[in-house]
């Protein structure tokens, strides 16, 4: 069983990096954490070793725990498998539909709609990035909403160093057409849309920067 200081501090510090409060590469001294929160640093030990399985810290040898700094390389595999996956919780929703699962959803995206005018940029990530496991959760598949968690909030880290510029009101409005064709049960347009869509916030990401290359043709290209 998980102790619940421990669980406050991973879920405390992950909402900050989820919500770009803490940027990449911040450092996170254990004695800080430890005053902050009131616990021992065995306990801040824990819980930052738990976002290191998250993939949100890592830990340098002798220089401590930081917030990660996502490559680009880690990026597209974070997208590459959240579209087989969110595929599949497409799928799965479609085949459990009820009404009210769908007004849980829709009520998801008025939440969004009403952040997109407000000035909070982490409440619009956080919803949005929320509505992807929202749909795994509403599947009522527990293991794929774990899962889809931890990509999302690797999504949100990777967007933060990545995303051009804002992309919010793009994404609102593909949740939108999504949950359309969820309700329709339309399987083949909603997995479609779905694999657009994380297409379209993979596109959205500064990848396009040239990469040093030793081939003189491709460097002069
Ligand atoms: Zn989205």
């Amino acid at each position: 069983m998980q102790s619940s200081p421990t669980r406050t501090i991973v879920e405390t510090l992950t909402r900050a990096i989820v919500e770009h409060r803490l940027q990449p590469g911040t450092k996170l001294a254990e004695q800080k954490l430890a005053d902050h929160f009131g616990v021992s640093r065995t306990l801040v030990r824990q819980a930052l070793f738990q976002l290191v399985q998250k993939h949100l810290v890592r830990m340098e040898p002798a220089r401590g725990a930081f917030v990660a700094a996502p490559t680009v390389e880690e990026a597209r595999q974070v997208f590459q498998v959240r579209r087989l996956l969110e595929a599949e919780v497409v799928r799965e929703f479609i085949r459990k539909v009820t009404p009210a699962r769908l007004k849980a959803l829709r009520e998801h995206i008025a939440q969004e709609k009403a952040a997109m005018g407000r000035e909070d940029a982490s409440e619009r990530q956080q919803l949005l990035g929320d509505f992807h496991v929202r749909i795994a959760e509403l599947a009522d598949n527990t293991v794929l909403a774990q899962i889809l968690r931890d990509l999302v909030s690797r999504s949100s880290l990777i967007t933060l160093m990545y995303q051009r510029d804002s992309f919010a009101a793009h994404s609102q409005e593909e949740h939108v057409e999504l949950v359309k064709a969820l309700a329709a049960k339309d399987e083949k347009r909603a997995v479609r849309l779905m694999e657009e869509h994380l297409l379209h916030v993979e596109e959205s990401l500064a990848f396009d920067r040239p990469v040093p290359t030793h081939d003189i043709a491709v460097a002069l290209a």
